[in-house]
């Protein structure tokens, strides 16, 4: 039923849009770091493997009448990192990996899309689900010759003066043997109100000028690099779908008359690098419930709305198929847990129980209950010794695989995530970016520009050219 509403509302606002060609006062433009054709066409096979059948069951945005091949290669290599991707999807300009917002030289600033809807007197807000001075929001305001000069890309936030930013949290906050105040002082000093929350934001957004809404400090204090993986949501964790109810609603009430937004689901990219096939379905899977959001409000202002999604390369090189011509996504759907978030419980189970009673007997009801094992995931003798021998390393303080914290756990809850994939046939060629094609997907006023294979400085001129920023 919820299908068929989508569908016809789609059909509705497709219909009253059909003959305006006019130009979008509101502008939405989704990046999913990491998000190849194979993810998105990956998540739509599995919705479909969930409802017990081949084929796919379409999400919201890969429905969008106008579509396009985007190449991503970066000035310095064929295949880019995030800042250069994220560079060239905002300023139009193709930089050397590791640079945000500088032409090669890395002295000549290029300022981006957002700035020019600044310029032109939109609203502008700067979102997405990690912090918001990593590499693609920070493409759309920064000028740093490195990426990891978080705190440096944090003034540059504030300097921007862009109305809306939301994201986990500043990196770094502070600056090492400096008297400068935080960044939070500084951001306040310059106008900013800063929310912990959605709810906090419902409270101080009516007497805001400008807003920076992050995640709770409790939330930080776990990780505020990131909110969680979807797959692993508890309630009360800031979401991306509530990031874009806020960003709208602060946006519009800034200006009704136009407002340009950046949604980055950043995470798509992180589960990618960890090979993480049911954590990655899941974030694309939630980037779409956030690009819903941004389609009611479309559905309420067709011929004045443009949304564009779009990635900033490909991660993983991700093949759906690994050799006897099947697909068994459905299986993905019994991983209850990110690796990580898996190996965190492991951890924490053996801490509770303490070494003796952390049997491998414990471990397998863990597996059953997180990924399935055993039951509806039906293990080969191979897969079986390979989980024992990673207990049996993990008790023996043997297996230094991994260098975190918790680089025993980390290791069986990696091998649990790989069988997993393995067993529902999908392949992955890398723990880091490819040059893979990536899509694009557009609809709404403009949305007929985008079309053919692109280049990724493209996309920011044709929304600069179809809005009328220049
Ligand atoms: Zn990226």
């Amino acid at each position: 039923m919820k299908k068929i509403f989508i569908s016809l509302t789609m059909l509705l606002c497709l219909a009253t849009n059909v003959f305006a060609q006019q130009t979008p006062k509101y502008v939405f433009y989704f990046i999913g770091d990491g998000m190849g054709v194979n993810q998105v066409n990956g998540t739509e096979t599995y919705l479909a493997a969930t409802e017990g059948r081949i084929g796919i069951k379409p999400l919201t945005f890969a429905d969008f009448p106008y579509t396009a091949f985007v190449t991503t290669y970066s000035s310095s290599n064929g295949v880019t990192d995030s800042a250069a991707g994220g560079t060239a999807l905002a300023t139009g300009e193709k930089t050397y990996n590791g640079c945000l917002g500088l032409l090669p030289d890395s002295i000549t600033p290029v300022t981006s899309v957002a700035v020019w809807a600044q310029e032109a007197g939109a609203a502008v807000g700067v979102t997405t689900s990690v912090s918001v001075d990593h590499a693609t929001p920070a493409s759309f305001y920064a000028h740093q010759s490195d990426r990891g000069k978080y705190y440096e890309v944090g003034k540059d936030l504030i300097a921007s003066k862009f109305d809306f930013f939301a994201g986990s949290d500043f990196l770094k906050p502070t600056k090492k043997d400096s008297n400068e105040p935080s960044l939070y002082v500084q951001a306040e000093n310059a106008g900013y109100t800063i929310a912990r929350g959605y709810k906090d934001y419902q409270k101080k957004s009516k007497k805001a000028e400008r807003m920076i809404m992050f995640q709770t400090e409790a939330a930080s204090k776990i990780d505020r690099a990131s909110i969680p993986y979807a797959i692993d949501r508890k309630k009360g964790d800031m979401t991306l779908q509530e990031i874009t109810r806020a960003a709208i609603n602060f946006l519009y009430k800034k200006n009704p008359d136009k407002f340009f937004l950046m949604v980055e689901g950043g995470k798509i990219d992180w589960a990618c690098h960890a090979n993480d096939a049911a954590t990655v379905f899941e974030e694309v899977i939630d980037m779409d419930d956030a690009v819903r959001v941004a389609y009611e409000f479309y559905c309420q202002h067709p011929d004045e709305t443009l949304i564009v999604i779009s990635a900033d390369h490909e991660t993983g090189g991700i093949g759906l198929g690994n050799g006897d011509y099947t697909q068994h996504n459905e299986l993905l759907k019994y991983q209850q847990k990110s690796a990580p978030e898996f190996s965190a419980h492991l951890k924490s189970l053996r801490a509770k129980l303490g070494d003796k009673k952390f049997t491998y007997d414990v471990v397998r009801k863990a597996l059953t209950e997180y990924f399935g094992f055993w039951k509806a995931v039906k293990l080969s003798e191979y897969q079986e010794d390979q989980l024992q021998r990673a207990y049996d390393n993990m008790m023996e303080g043997k297996d230094k695989s991994a260098k975190s914290m918790y680089a025993d756990e980390s290791a069986l809850g990696n091998l649990a995530k790989s069988i997993l994939n393995r067993n529902a046939k999908l392949g992955w060629t890398s723990g880091a970016h490819t040059n893979g094609y990536v899509p694009i997907f557009a609809i709404g006023a403009g949305a007929e520009s985008f079309h053919g294979r692109i280049n990724n400085t493209d996309i920011p001129k044709i929304i600069g050219k179809v809005a009328k920023y220049k």
